[in-house]
């Protein structure tokens, strides 16, 4: 394993996929634990459902002799004319629903809803826990729109129907380099690493 290997608290793979990206450049290595046990989200906010999930994974390895670097991601979408819904709930919209079928509940309740505004953010919360213990945090988020219908078939979940502030094309029209290069987690992971750097680069205490 790389000194730089960080295990990532997720079974969801286009988000393991987007980080193991993002880290790539940054010289951290994304790696994800099969043994990794889902935890229960609270709805309270993103960065505490981040830190719920990197200390399970945290304790899940642990459990199996492991002792590594650990992040959990938290995010979601939110959507002004719906009161910012799914918001944290973006994962569980739709209860026992298929992608493509969350992606069109989205929609049909926007178009129901009437003249509201389409406007939208993508949120990321990102908790890192080093393997000493010490803990970071970093979030982001991005504007952008409800496109009126689906477009694309590149990304994940909800990024056929999200289109960033001042594009007209969806996320899903994006390249994996062009997402990455603006998106709401990758904004997340640096300011993750500069807040883990500020702490790194602080002179040691001797004690002399
Ligand atoms: P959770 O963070 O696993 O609770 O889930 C957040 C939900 O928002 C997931 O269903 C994600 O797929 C979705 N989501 C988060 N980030 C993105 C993104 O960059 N593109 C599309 N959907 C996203």
């Amino acid at each position: 394993m790389s000194p730089n290997s960080v295990y990532v608290a997720t079974k969801n793979l286009g988000k393991l996929a987007e980080l193991r990206a993002i880290f790539g450049d940054h010289a951290w290595v994304a790696v994800s634990f099969p043994g990794y046990r889902e935890v229960a989200e609270g709805t309270a906010s993103y960065a505490e459902n981040a830190a719920l999930k990197a200390r399970g994974l945290r304790a899940d390895l642990a459990s199996a002799g492991i002792c590594a670097a650990v992040i959990g991601d938290d995010s979601g979408l939110e959507v002004r004319g719906l009161d910012g819904r799914p918001g944290i709930l973006s994962a569980r919209y739709g209860g026992d629903a298929t992608w493509a079928q969350r992606r069109r509940l989205l929609l049909d309740e926007l178009h129901a809803a009437g003249p509201v505004s389409r406007a939208a953010r993508f949120v990321c919360a990102l908790h890192f826990i080093a393997a000493n213990g010490t803990e970071h945090c970093g979030q982001a988020e991005l504007d952008g729109a409800i496109t009126e219908t689906e477009r694309g078939d590149g990304g994940f979940s909800y990024d056929a129907i999200f289109r960033p502030l001042g594009e007209s094309r969806t996320f899903a029209e994006f390249s994996e380099t062009e997402k990455n290069a603006c998106s709401h987690r990758s904004i997340a992971v640096r300011r993750l690493l500069e807040a883990v750097d500020a702490v790194e680069a602080k002179p040691r205490h001797t004690g002399t």
